[in-house]
């Protein structure tokens, strides 16, 4: 059989990342083409030049991670239907937010063989309910398309210290193992678990407990009132998770995409770092001017995400089941005080 031809979809700091995985064992492997492309949202950068031309003239992503060699085989492309175009096997890897029109976009313009997957933590939230974004990429697609989630903090991976991650699938086992043979390297260790719900849904909701311990950092709460609020998270991530998939397994969140996740993006994560600056400020700062100032390009998921699962809750009258989602999300929005995700959190939900 020929080599698989790989394309990134997506060049923020994750993305990029994932560009220089793929390169490594691209390189290594003879099932794989060895370029890899890479879709760049097109941007000028302050010197007058274009980004992509940056990223293929220095091999580095200036932007979302300088300092960092990608690998001479990966090549950015501005054109996303000229980035797709040839290949076999989709890495989907952008902020959540852009994917509706990204798959827009790509309707008609993929190869009928192409296999997906996608690294994006996040949902969107139809009038029939919520929709998975590996669920929006299969459907708008028509395409297969697996999860791969984890305790992954982009910038500690791009300098290759040792982490895990975890492969969802629905029922391709093959094909799951070989996004593992893909993305896997001796400091990236990858399993796969059929259950793609689950780490999706991992991934996705952790990034709201994120929030609540960002605020018990800005408010100086403590070690053990995070400890508190992460676990209290980690019971809403699962309940909730049941409560839409009935097939979400138990062992799922002892995976890296569970309480790995969990606890890294808590310690270490963007979303609590601009939480914590957002209690500091006494809720008076907005999150968006937050995120401007303290990303610079790079994108918060667990604002929008609290959002989603709100409107989820609400829809279907479980606001109170879950205390911690609700109110990291009043928060959020400027309804209740930081100091609210303690008071609140702790009332005991029905679930338990
Ligand atoms: P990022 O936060 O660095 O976001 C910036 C990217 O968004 C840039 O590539 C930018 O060009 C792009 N962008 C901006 N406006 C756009 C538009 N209108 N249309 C399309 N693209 C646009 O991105 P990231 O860190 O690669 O995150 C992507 C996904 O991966 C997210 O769901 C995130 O939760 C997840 N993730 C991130 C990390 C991490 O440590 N960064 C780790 C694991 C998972
Ligand atoms: P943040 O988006 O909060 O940085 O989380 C990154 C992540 O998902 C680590 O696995």
């Amino acid at each position: 059989t020929a080599p698989s031809k790989v394309t990134i979809v997506g060049s923020g700091n994750w993305g990029s990342v994932a560009a220089k995985l793929v390169a490594s064992n691209t390189l290594k492997l003879s099932s794989f083409h060895d370029e890899v492309r890479m879709w760049v949202f097109e941007e000028t950068l302050p010197s007058g030049e274009k980004l992509t031309e940056v990223i293929n003239r220095t091999n580095e992503n200036v932007k979302y991670l300088p300092g960092i060699k990608l690998g001479q085989n990966v090549v950015a492309d501005p054109d996303i239907e000229h980035a797709v175009k040839d290949a076999n096997m989709l890495v989907f890897v952008t902020p959540h937010q852009f994917m509706e029109g990204i798959c827009k976009r790509l309707v008609g313009k993929i190869r009928e063989d192409a296999e997906a997957i996608s690294l994006i933590k996040g949902m969107e939230v139809k009038t029939e309910g919520p929709c998975m974004i590996s669920t929006l990429i299969s459907q708008q697609l028509g395409i297969n398309c697996c999860v791969l989630m984890g305790a992954n903090i982009a910038n500690e991976i791009a300098v290759e210290k040792f982490s895990e991650a975890t492969v969802g699938y629905r029922e391709n086992r093959e094909m799951a193992q070989k996004w593992v043979g893909l993305f896997g390297t001796p400091y990236f260790m990858v399993s796969a678990v059929q259950d793609v719900e689950g780490v999706e849904l991992c991934g996705t909701l952790k990034n709201i407990v994120a929030i609540a311990a960002g605020f018990v950092d800005g408010l100086e709460m403590g070690n053990n009132t995070k400890a508190a609020i992460m676990r209290i998270g980690l019971r809403e991530m699962k309940a909730f998770s049941k409560l839409l998939f009935s097939s979400v397994r138990d062992s799922t969140f002892f995976e890296s995409c569970g309480v790995a996740d969990l606890i890294t993006t808590c310690l270490g994560g963007r979303n609590r770092k601009c939480a914590d600056a957002f209690a500091r400020s006494g809720g008076k700062r907005s999150f968006d001017e937050l995120e401007a100032e303290m990303l610079q390009g790079q994108k918060l998921q667990g604002v929008s995400t609290a959002k989603e699962v709100y409107e989820v809750l609400s829809h279907r009258g479980w606001l109170e089941l879950f205390p911690l989602f609700t109110t990291v999300h009043e928060i959020c929005i400027g309804r209740l005080p930081p100091s609210a995700i303690v008071e609140y959190s702790e009332h005991t939900p029905k679930f338990s």
